[in-house]
């Protein structure tokens, strides 16, 4: 029998109140709830791992993305002004440690965070605006394989573990 990939996923997504303002995002799409009965979710908080508490401040990336944060060219802050860049690094390898050792070739991650963000984050002026841009464990998720999908493309994750799981 073919071996059911595994799926990091964001414990926030995963209806746990663990994002910097002690809210959940809950997602109950009828893909995840078979992938969850299925046992194949990792689910995971990368910036509780590092350490930061619920509720947090919210922060963003500034002068860049999640590559330029992980090369040093742009930091991630805090709304007070405090730069943060250094946990939300931690953060970052945390997940991807921790899909490594799950065998998570594939993660579902909170779009518009500037740790999970995949398709969109916000733009750095905390004016509430976004762009297109991943945020920092995405960007090393991807940086070492993992494929990494937002909640609003769980379709296209369907049809990527039929590739994978037809071919093996
Ligand atoms: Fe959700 Fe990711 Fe933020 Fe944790 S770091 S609260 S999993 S978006």
């Amino acid at each position: 029998m073919t071996a059911k990939q595994k799926i990091l996923l964001s414990a926030c997504l995963a209806g746990h109140h663990v994002r910097y303002n002690g809210s959940d995002k809950s997602c109950t799409a009828n893909l995840l709830q078979q992938w969850r009965d299925e046992g194949r979710l990792v689910i995971h908080c990368p910036e509780l791992a590092a350490g930061l508490e619920t509720p947090r401040l919210s922060a963003e990336m500034v002068n860049g993305h999640g590559i330029d944060v992980l090369n040093g060219r742009a930091q991630v802050m805090e709304s007070d002004g405090q730069d943060v860049t250094q946990p939300y690094v931690l953060a970052a390898w945390l997940a991807l440690k921790t899909a490594q050792s799950h065998g998570c070739r594939f993660a579902i991650l909170t779009d518009g965070s500037p740790t999970c963000g995949s398709q969109n984050v916000y733009n750095g002026a905390f004016s509430g605006m976004k762009m297109s841009g991943e945020g920092v464990a995405t960007a090393l998720l991807r940086q070492h394989g993992v494929e990494v999908f937002s909640e609003h493309q769980l379709e296209a994750l369907k049809q990527r573990l039929e590739e994978i799981e037809s071919s093996s």
